[in-house]
């Protein structure tokens, strides 16, 4: 988040702005006399300015989710034609909207790497991955599998904030002080080659190490124990961390061996971030069920979803068959206008072929970050895109 015109000034107090009344998330000192929130007031492309009339080049997009800019007028379009039409209707039931069925095939048709059988929508990565948790004890309930609930995630691994995505979340500060990780989570190793390889170790060899260490934890545990192991592609606010070349053909061989669900959260790397439609098409991930959010919308309007494999998706259907509903959603799921602008981003994905664009563009990007290399703060000379696919 750069500035790219001379600085005026950001003193949000100048405008009136104190900006003390909200609790920020993840934000410290703000809520000290002498800290002003930077007040964002309009966008253009991939610029952001300022009340004061500042530029900046939004090079975060946002929270790593405004794929699209922040001025795309088909969204823009999307998302008042159907504020005109039909601005909010449910999905609890049995009713439903159109564009909330369509998103959902949209989806299903997409996500290739392995097949999806139903998706279901959040307004969040954070619910979308709580929702997985909810759905993997429901099946494990169904199929009279009772001791199965535990789940592994990764040491710096970010999968949300609210309590269960929290736990999954692989990073203390999101633990201490808030008495996490809930007892049902487990991690296991960072998959971070430079910082964590042994002296002499190849990328193969650690990721055969961690493989390992992911078996004992498993196999220490009781494999009856551990429903699921839930992975980032390229783990991102741990550090934007790609993993070692082998990593998740070792780990799924790991999983799949102990009859694990494997949960692929894509909250970030999903439309072509990393050159490829989804994360798992980049390194062959066939996982059970899969995390959206951010640039499903574009981030125009809030929306995450969860696709599940057919068979857990027949289990759930014909369990709550029985039990009468399925009681899990929120009053916005598949909320109309957010499905409406999804719709529409999605088509833009694969008009304009971002993934594409995203592999042509990467090695000027690499290359540029090369003149950071002799600075005393960067310590990272294994630095580089995998294009394997
Ligand atoms: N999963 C990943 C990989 C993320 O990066 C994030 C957010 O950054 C989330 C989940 C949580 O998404 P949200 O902030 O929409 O709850």
């Amino acid at each position: 988040f750069s500035s790219a015109s001379s600085p005026q000034t950001n003193s949000t107090e100048e405008n009136g702005f104190k900006g003390h009344g909200m609790l920020a998330p993840f934000t410290a000192g703000w809520q000290s006399n002498d800290v002003h929130p930077l007040v964002i007031e309009r966008s253009e492309g991939s610029y952001v300015y300022d009340i004061n009339g500042n530029k900046y080049l939004d090079s975060l997009a946002g929270l790593w989710c405004t794929a699209l800019g922040g001025s795309e007028p088909r969204l823009v379009k999307a998302a008042t034609d159907q504020l005109n039409k039909l601005p909010f209707y449910h999905s609890f039931w049995n009713r439903t909207t159109k564009p909330t069925l369509d998103l959902a095939d949209d989806l299903l048709s997409m996500f290739t790497a392995s097949k999806m059988g139903k998706a279901f929508f959040t307004n969040s990565g954070s619910e979308a991955n709580d929702s997985h948790v909810k759905l993997v004890w429901y099946y494990n309930n169904a199929l009279g599998r009772p001791n199965k609930k535990k789940f592994i995630a990764r040491s710096k691994a970010y999968h949300g904030s609210t309590l269960i995505s929290a736990s999954l979340t692989g990073l203390p500060a999101l633990h201490q002080k808030f008495d996490l990780p809930a007892p049902f989570v487990l991690h296991t190793d960072c998959p971070h080659y430079w910082r964590f390889h042994l002296p002499g170790e190849t990328e193969e060899e650690f990721a055969t190490r961690l493989a390992k260490n992911l078996e004992d934890l498993i196999l220490k545990e009781g494999p009856e124990t551990i429903a699921a192991f839930i992975a980032e592609p390229v783990m991102g606010a741990g550090g934007v961390i790609p993993p070692p070349k082998t990593y998740f053909d070792k780990v799924q061989a790991v999983v799949k061996k102990y009859d694990i669900l494997f949960i692929v959260d894509e909250v970030i790397t999903a439309f072509g971030r990393l050159g490829t439609m989804f994360g798992s098409d980049m390194y062959n991930i066939k996982p059970d069920l899969v995390t959206l959010a951010k640039a499903l919308s574009s981030a125009y309007v809030p929306i995450g979803a969860t696709l599940v494999s057919p068979e857990i998706a027949a289990v759930v259907d014909s369990q709550s068959n029985k039990l009468g509903s399925f009681a899990h959603g929120f009053t916005y799921s598949g909320h109309p206008v957010a499905c409406a602008v999804a719709i529409e981003a999605l088509k833009i994905y694969r008009e304009r072929n971002i993934p594409d664009h995203v592999k042509q563009i990467a090695p000027r990007f690499q290359e540029g970050t090369k003149a950071f290399a002799g600075s005393p703060i960067v310590g990272e000379p294994w630095c580089r895109i995998d294009t394997r696919n």
